[in-house]
């Protein structure tokens, strides 16, 4: 049974309200274009009502630590640290991350959970690496409690 010809209630993008249209077209059996009973105007069939925004599910919605878990590798940081990667020669020094240990900008170092860092920023205990996944803070510098230290 064809709509074709029928009245429908539809949003009128021009007189925007809702107001009676007459379908115009069909497309598998879904009203496809409609003409304004009021100005005449012909346009898409957009549905009783413009679209309204859906309520977003829960565990998508801003805010939830879960989300921020998961994100993926910020592309800014990864293209910067495989821009690092290149400029870094094959013979450059790689230290092993320690965070007993002291540091310089601009030095290599391997974590054995990130992986390949280069040291951006140095502060008296702390340092930030920029690793393939991102930027972190790591702790350096600090006394082991119970071993003999050297000097710092
Ligand atoms: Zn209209």
């Amino acid at each position: 049974m064809s709509l074709v010809g029928k009245n429908i209630d539809a949003f009128c993008s021009r007189c925007r309200l809702q107001l009676a249209h007459i379908v115009l077209y069909e497309v598998g059996g879904a009203v496809h274009r409609v003409k304004c009973k009021t100005c005449g105007c012909e346009h898409r069939y957009h549905g009783p009502r413009p679209e309204k925004r859906r309520e977003v599910p829960a565990e998508r919605r801003p805010g939830r630590e879960t989300s921020r878990m998961l994100r993926p590798v910020r592309p800014v940081d990864a293209r910067q640290w495989e821009q690092r990667k290149a400029s870094t020669t094959s013979d450059a020094v790689v230290w092993d991350y320690k965070w007993t240990e002291n540091y310089e900008k601009g030095d290599v170092v391997a974590h054995p959970q990130f992986g390949r860092g280069f040291v951006e920023k140095v502060a008296t205990d702390s340092m930030e690496v920029l690793f393939r996944e991102g930027r972190k803070q790591m702790a350096i510098n600090r006394r082991p409690e119970m071993n003999g230290e050297d000097k710092a």
